[in-house]
């Protein structure tokens, strides 16, 4: 045997000594490989810095050093972590939790490879029209030359405008720019000029101008050339072309859609393209009618459907329909030409896309279309995509590092997850998850317990053995909640101070639903995963109800791309109860900002009073600095050489870049007379290097900081760096701090605070504070509406909506309304057998 190198190594153990990858504070630990291995602790413990920063990057690190340098560049390289040893770690495939990304043509078909074997089996065994040569699979494709429609190029829609986009109201005239999407300054004066000229009555309504000219001046192609006079009418420029008075200039006309089109297309200036953008929208391609695919490959059929049409069915309704050919019932064509071997191929593909669509079914993702759009996936759901899909590939000694697989799912599907983790162990893999949820932690084979708080309080690790082990462990946050819970938690309901009643909501799988909603109470709307929560809570009502209170809608920053905007949006009304609300706000995990420049002090206000602190300090007005001198964003005062950033970005070759303290500012961002100007002692810069907490502390006196501070402790913020970069925050934190500076603001006027998922990423303990939280807001009477999962946060709400009663189609419906004791006796509720015995 060869000798150990650690001493008292065991096999079958991965061994980690002096991980200090984020906050870890040197943590040595050993980890059982084959085993479900759950890392636990309250957010900001530094669970993912252990399981992703330290573990699953050097694992990546490691594989990356076994392959070429070409391909390494194609990888999302993690940084190296800060560790001392790692022994026995075997290879990683990390899932995490990180919304579908890239080019908004990946599609639940497309990674999951279903779409592969739909494509082999039309072009095998399709149903041909007499006389049509059989096509390659990848005439199938949509990312294909040779598949993608040859109008929309595979989009399936095309950006155009409409009459009512380019003139919004016409009761103006011309020259009250009634045309809106024209140009503004001068140009948009030519184009009049142009009309005067050729006779247009540019003073008469639009609406009053014959049909004939408005679709000239809207749609023409053409792009004629004209005598421009500016400031004569028609009759004076009549005569002065009748006179041969020379134009001021020669103005070639656009027409709006054209103008629009183009400047879409091929400007140069990002602005142009935005206003152009505000003029258009997306609407099925012609040619295809959305199908996307060439005209060929649209003709060839499977039990009476063409291949877009069988991908636009979700998963479970695909298995159902290839079921016969897999099982021989259904010969693979008619057409005498089908041979033998194209019947066994056929049966061989079917019989394989059904078992693996049985796998994703298991994972309760069998609602989901094959086209539908990666991005459009909540996390979990694309994460369960993805480990559906591994667990088919069989791969064997892999080590899953998995980010709260949990997130998004029902407790009816609890065990699925929970069955399929068992099956990629069973496999000869090991698993590393990061989980929440009380049923997979309770079934963990081993425990790392990580804490006991967050960020400088945290980093230990406080337990790693099996679950019964840990009850026992004083400064565990996740001791307490180990034994199930058999006493109820619910509380007595508020009662509802109105109603808000919305009638004929369709969208995505509603149709034509009612909803009431029960003002100044606590909701919570449950149901499985795929039932339609999110289509509800967080796409339809914010829709009807920005659009009902002539509030600007709740922007959509996963879309930015007009191309993935869904096409359409939300139908319904408000039928009673508006005029109660105020005001709509969702609180969202997205980040609070995308580059390093945003950071909690910024995006919550608090640096604003902090500058014009420094800006009032003695040295400070003595030198006239201004609180414009004490923002990093700012010329005046930053660091030119990182411009503000405080690193500068090393690019090297054929590993990830990486950033490095500028050598100028060594971090500190601002220009060295800057920090000069000091606050008892400290520095702009050392204040943007405090916790919260330490903040917190310096700042007593100071009111205007302390509360907002205050609030952001208590949300279990305070171990954050006010300069902490919007990109290093998780989801959760950014959902918390969102959360803090609604709380700040001490809205007068009722509230409605939409959120969906709000306790993803977070601790039992956690979700107990979040929870205190919103219900304050409650207190303070406005309404709170969550979509949720967590079975103690729907009994200790006011009221619960039920979706379903399944998913999908199956789904999309009110199974059951009322207070978590009624809903928890609910019949069909599939909920309702998980709220029972929280409710007493
Ligand atoms: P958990 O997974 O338990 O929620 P994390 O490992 O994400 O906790 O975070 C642990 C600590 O490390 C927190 O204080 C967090 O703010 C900090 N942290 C996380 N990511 C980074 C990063 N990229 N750079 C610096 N600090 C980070
Ligand atoms: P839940 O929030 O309960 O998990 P969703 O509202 O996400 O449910 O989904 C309800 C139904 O609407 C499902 O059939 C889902 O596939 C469909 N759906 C949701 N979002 C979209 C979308 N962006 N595009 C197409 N279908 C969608
Ligand atoms: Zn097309
Ligand atoms: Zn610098």
């Amino acid at each position: 045997m060869p000798p150990a190198t650690t001493p008292g190594a065991q096999t079958g153990f991965v061994h980690v000594r002096g991980a200090r990858e984020h906050n870890l504070k040197d943590v040595d630990v050993d980890l059982p490989r084959d085993r479900l291995v759950v890392f636990t602790g309250v957010s900001g413990s530094g669970k993912s810095s252990l399981a992703f920063g330290t573990l699953y990057a050097e694992a990546q690190r490691r594989y990356l050093e076994s392959v070429s340098p070409y391909a390494r560049r194609l990888f999302r390289q993690m940084p190296v972590p800060d560790v001392t040893a790692i022994e026995g770690l075997p290879p990683a495939i990390a899932l995490q939790q990180q919304r579908g990304t890239g080019t908004g043509r990946s599609s639940v078909g497309s990674i999951t490879t279903l779409s592969n074997l739909l494509r082999m089996l039309y072009s095998r065994a399709g149903h041909y029209p007499a006389g049509m040569q059989r096509l390659e699979a990848e005439s199938f494709s949509t990312n294909t030359p040779a598949g993608a429609c040859p109008q929309c190029h595979g989009q399936g829609r095309i950006m155009d405008t409409t009459t009512q986009l380019l003139v919004p109201d016409d009761t103006l005239s011309i020259r009250q720019r009634a045309v809106a999407a024209w140009p503004t300054a001068w140009q948009g004066q030519n184009l009049r000029d142009i009309l005067i000229t050729k006779g247009v009555d540019v003073d008469c309504p639009w609406r009053d101008l014959p049909e004939k000219t408005r679709e000239w001046i809207l749609y023409t192609e053409e792009t004629p050339t004209f005598p421009v006079y500016p400031g004569l009418d028609h009759a004076a420029v009549q005569r002065a072309i009748h006179d041969h008075i020379p134009p001021a200039y020669n103005g070639t006309f656009t027409g709006a859609r054209r103008y629009v089109l183009h400047t879409f297309a091929t400007s140069q200036s990002a602005n142009m393209r935005r206003r152009a953008e505000r003029f258009l929208t997306a609407t099925p391609c012609p040619t295809c009618h959305g199908q996307r695919l060439n005209p060929d490959a649209l003709r060839v059929t499977l039990a009476g459907l063409n291949i877009a049409q069988m991908t636009r069915l979700p998963l479970s309704a695909i298995a159902r329909t290839l079921a016969p050919l897999a099982d021989g019932t259904l010969q693979p064509d008619d057409t005498p030409q089908a041979g033998e071997a194209t019947a066994i191929a056929a049966r061989r593909i079917a019989t394989d896309l059904i078992a693996r669509i049985a796998v994703l079914e298991h994972l309760g993702l069998g609602y989901l279309q094959a086209d539908r759009a990666v991005t459009t996936l909540s996390p979990g759901e694309y994460q369960r995509l993805r480990l559906g899909t591994q667990i088919r590939s069989s791969l064997f000694g892999v080590v899953y590092v998995l980010d709260e697989p949990s997130s998004g799912l029902h407790p009816a599907d609890a065990h699925n997850l929970l069955d399929a983790l068992m099956g990629l162990k069973a496999t000869g893999n090991s698993l590393f998850l990061v989980e929440h949820n009380l049923y997979l932690i309770r079934r963990a084979e081993w425990i790392v317990d990580v804490g006991p708080d967050a960020g400088t309080h945290g980093g230990e690790v406080l337990y790693s053995g099996p679950p019964a082990g840990l009850r026992t462990v004083p400064n565990s946050r996740t001791a307490p909640y180990l034994t199930e819970s058999t006493t109820p938690i619910a509380g007595t309901p508020r009662k509802a101070r109105q109603w808000l009643k919305l009638t004929g909501i369709t969208w995505n799988n509603l149709h034509d639903l009612a909803v009431e909603i029960p003002l100044g109470t606590f909701i919570t709307v449950t149901g499985l995963s795929g039932s339609g929560k999110s289509s509800l809570v967080s796409q339809a009502l914010p829709a009807l109800l920005s659009r009902a209170l002539g509030q600007k809608p709740p922007e959509d920053t996963d879309t930015e791309n007009l191309e993935d905007r869904p096409i359409g949006t939300p139908q319904g009304q408000v039928a009673a109860g508006l005029s109660a609300v105020k005001r709509l706000v969702m609180i969202d995990q997205k980040p609070i900002g995308r580059t390093p420049r945003s950071n909690l002090a910024t995006y919550t206000g608090l640096f604003d009073t902090i500058r014009q602190i420094y800006a009032a300090t003695d040295l400070a007005r003595a030198r006239h600095y201004d609180a414009g001198r004490f923002s990093f964003n700012l010329p005046k005062g930053r660091c030119p050489t990182c411009e503000g950033a405080g690193s500068v970005m090393v690019e090297l070759l054929f590993l990830p870049s990486v950033y490095s303290p500028c050598p100028t500012c060594h971090g500190t961002r601002y220009q060295p007379d800057v920090l000069e100007v000091t606050l008892r002692g400290k520095s702009i810069a050392d204040v943007l290097d405090m916790t919260v907490d330490e903040a917190s502390t310096f700042f007593a006196d100071t009111p205007a900081l302390s509360a907002a501070l205050g609030t952001l402790r208590q949300g279990g913020l305070g171990y954050l760096r006010l300069g902490q970069p919007a990109t290093e925050l998780s989801g959760g934190e950014a959902q918390r701090i969102k959360l803090a500076t609604e709380l700040q603001k001490q809205r007068r006027g009722h509230t409605l605070y939409i959120l969906d998922e709000p306790t993803t990423g977070l601790h039992p303990a956690d979700v107990d504070r979040l929870q205190i939280h919103l219900q304050s807001l409650v207190d303070a009477g406005h309404t709170v509406m969550v979509a949720e999962h967590d079975m103690r946060v729907a009994a200790r709400g006011d009221w619960v909506i039920d979706m379903g009663p399944g998913a999908g189609d199956d789904g999309g419906r009110i199974v059951a309304a009322g207070t978590p004791h009624d809903v928890a006796r609910a019949q069909g509720s599939r909920t309702a057998p998980f709220l029972l015995p929280l409710t007493g």
